[in-house]
Order: structure tokens, then sequence, then C-alpha cells
């Protein structure tokens, strides 16, 4: 982001004082200082001050829940929180919806529209002369085009330039509830590495729709996705299920995750990947095995806090590399993981980026050898002062399943 400061405008010149706050603070911001939502405004419009964004507007996507715990439904009527640099922010709401928004400590005023009423206008006319605009990255294009025709003088940007870095770093309350869909999610990896979950003579789609319901029970509000691959299936990173049935010999990697909610909170992610072997471990695959479960290792342990992003990615390649798997490592080692499963920070060669505490992420580290099998092991993982914390801690042992 370019910090093309338009100079804090004001700020007292003459500050002759105790080199502190404003004494005359009428601020209500003050009465609001409290909340971690009422801070995220600050840090938002902090950004916007740096990069003259004047208006952002929030759709769908998790900009939204994140700064008013309010999650549009992916409807065709349009949901925008608008959130102007210099007054309150609006959420602009169709009326059917409102009753289910919760305003905290009046943080933002609602407008809900009636289905008489035409919300881009409404959103047009909040945003009023400002031409500098950020848009929430999953606002329907539909909206964003109409929102073009309406506003001719707009220049839009995607809102994550300014929330992507602030998102991506976590407080304590929302690394609980990380922490909580990861354990909830390794109760399910423990169930599947314990025989609990039958593989062989099963059909893939039949076992993820087993892992889905297993990440229900054990607390998650919403199935994201359970990815099972088995035999050469498991070559391909993000296989399909479907109908293959598993057999006595096949590996088989399961990454799943959902959504989960705590105490009121919007739902946070898990993700995690275990590889198992149904029955009998194939010819060569425990040496395949063990060269990932190293790279996932040194991945952890590379992820302290003023590492940057490629020293995480290129900690778990060079353990493949030197196994002779490095052309088999096909993707990234991991992405930021938070109200959505893929996030800032990118885990990536080409990232400077350096972690900081809070920065919450996967090391997924994989070799694929097409036509035989694959293997990949995840854990979601926080950068703290003390060092990396592994918030997923089921057995990452080659485990066979007898099931
Ligand atoms: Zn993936
Ligand atoms: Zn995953
Ligand atoms: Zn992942």
């Amino acid at each position: 982001m370019s910090p093309e400061s338009t100079a804090p405008a004001s700020r007292n010149p003459v500050s002759t004082a105790p080199a502190s706050r404003n004494p005359v603070s009428t601020a209500p911001a003050s009465s609001r200082q409290s909340s971690p939502r009422s801070r995220r405004f600050e840090l938002v419009r902090r950004e916007m001050a740096r990069s003259g964004v004047q208006v952002v507007l929030c759709s769908l996507g998790a900009d939204l829940p994140w700064l008013t715990g309010y999650e549009a439904m992916p409807l065709e009527r349009l949901t925008m929180l608008v959130l102007p640099a210099e007054s309150d922010p609006t959420l602009v709401v169709p009326a059917l919806e409102a009753p289910r928004v919760e305003v905290e400590d009046s943080l933002f005023r609602l407008r809900p529209w009636a289905e008489s009423e035409d919300p881009v206008s409404i959103v047009a006319s909040l945003v009023g002369s400002a031409t500098r605009l950020a848009v929430s990255d999953r606002t329907w294009a539909v909206f964003l085009m109409a929102l073009q025709d309406a506003l001719p003088d707009g220049r839009f940007c995607p809102s994550s330039k300014l929330t992507g870095p602030l998102r991506a770093v976590k407080d304590e309350a929302e690394i609980a509830v990380l922490a909580a869909a990861a354990s909830a999610a390794d109760r399910v990896a423990d169930q599947l590495m314990g025989g609990e979950v039958p593989l062989i003579g099963r059909s893939e789609a039949d076992v993820s729709a087993d892992i889905g319901r297993r990440l229900v029970a054990e607390g998650h509000s919403r199935v994201n996705f359970a990815i099972v691959a088995s035999g050469p299936n498991s070559a391909s990173p993000h296989h399909e299920p479907g109908s293959r049935l598993i057999e006595a010999g096949d590996p088989v990697v399961c990454d799943f995750g959902g959504s989960l909610t705590l105490d009121g909170s919007p739902g946070y992610c898990s993700d995690t990947t275990r590889t198992v072997v149904a029955g009998a471990i194939p010819d060569g695959f425990s040496e395949v095995y063990d060269a990932v479960r190293r790279a996932q290792a040194d991945g952890v342990a590379a992820a302290t806090v003023g590492a940057r992003c490629a020293d995480v990615d290129s900690a778990a390649r060079d353990v493949l590399t030197g196994a002779g798997l490095g052309e088999q490592f096909i993707h990234r080692t991991g992405h930021g993981i938070g109200l959505e499963e893929h996030e800032a920070p990118y885990i990536v060669s080409t990232s400077v980026e350096q972690l900081e505490p809070g920065h919450a992420f996967s090391v997924e580290p994989g070799a694929y050898l097409p036509g035989r099998y694959g293997v990949r092991i995840e854990d979601i993982v926080v950068a703290t002062e003390a060092g990396p914390r592994r918030l997923n801690v089921s057995c990452r042992e080659l485990t066979v399943v007898d099931a």
C-alpha cells in the first residue's frame, strides 16, 4: 500500500502541552474505546487516512462481520456498510434482514431499505462527493457496476488493501475461537486416525460426508469442505471426493474444515490435513510421508515473529528438495486463516511480509506423485512472541487405518 500521506491534516501544530492527548476531547469516540470492534473501525480509519481512501464500502465477505459482527446473506438484495473517513458509518440493509442486525455501542447506524427503494442510490447519496472508494472484495459485480454508474467520478480499489493486513493480525478473542475450531477439527482427525471413520470399501464421497457430519457434531456451525482423496487421486491436492471406492493399500489425504462460533462471535475457520493409509503401506510411501512430516515440522519451526513468509515457505520446501521431492511440492506452503479459510498472510516464496504476533496461518507442505499417491500434512499456527503456536495437535505419525 502506498503511504501517500494526505498529511494528518490537523494535529495541534502548537503542541505546548503535556505532549499527550487532546484535553478537550468531547469525543463520543472515547466512550467507545473499550470494544474490539470500535478499535477495528479506528484502525481502518487510520489506513484510510494513510491511503487517501475516503469511503469504505463493505458488502459480502469477511470485512463486514469483522467490523460489525453481522454477516450478510449472499442475496440479490444489497447489504452494504458505508464507512466514511469523517462521519459515522451506516449499514444499508434490506428491511427484512434488519431484525438480525445487532448494533453494538452505536458503532454504526442502520438504514433499512424497503422493497420499493433503490439501495444503490441510498449508498450513492451516503458516499456524496467522495471519489476515492474502497469496496469489499466479495461484493457482487452487479452491485459494483451499478455503483460505478451511480458514482461516475468514483475510483474504486479493493477494501482488502486496507483491511487485509489488519484482519491478518488476530486479537486474543479471535485466537480463542480459532483454537476452539482447531480443537474441534482435531477431534475429527483423532477419530479418523483411530479407525472410527471406516475407509476400506467406502467411497470418497461417503467418507467426506461422514467427516462433515463429525465436524458439525464436534461444534462447527458449518462445514466448509472435506477433501477425501484416495489412492492415485491423492496426487491431486484439491481432488473433489467422488465415487472411487477406497481399497487396502491406498493412501488417503483428508483435508477438512468448517466454521465455528464462540460466545456469539462470527464464524472462524478450521483447516487441517492428515494423510492416513488404509490397510497396508504401499512401497516407498513411508519415505515420502516422512519427508513431508519433516518439511511440515521445519516450516512450523521457522514461523517465528519477524520471519518473512518466504522463509517459512523455504524452510518447508528445502526439506522436500533435499529428499528429491522439490518438484512434487506444487503449491505454496500455507495461507492465513480467520473469518475466511484463505486470507492474508500467504506463506509463499514471493512474500517478503514479516510475521507479526497474532498472524494465524496454515503450514501445509505436500508431495504429489502423479499416478501413484500424494501426502499432505496441515496445521494452523499462530505466530507469538514465545514462538510458533500450533493450534492443531493431532498425531502426525504415519497411521494405518484397518477399518
Ligand atoms: Zn488447499
Ligand atoms: Zn486444508
Ligand atoms: Zn489450508
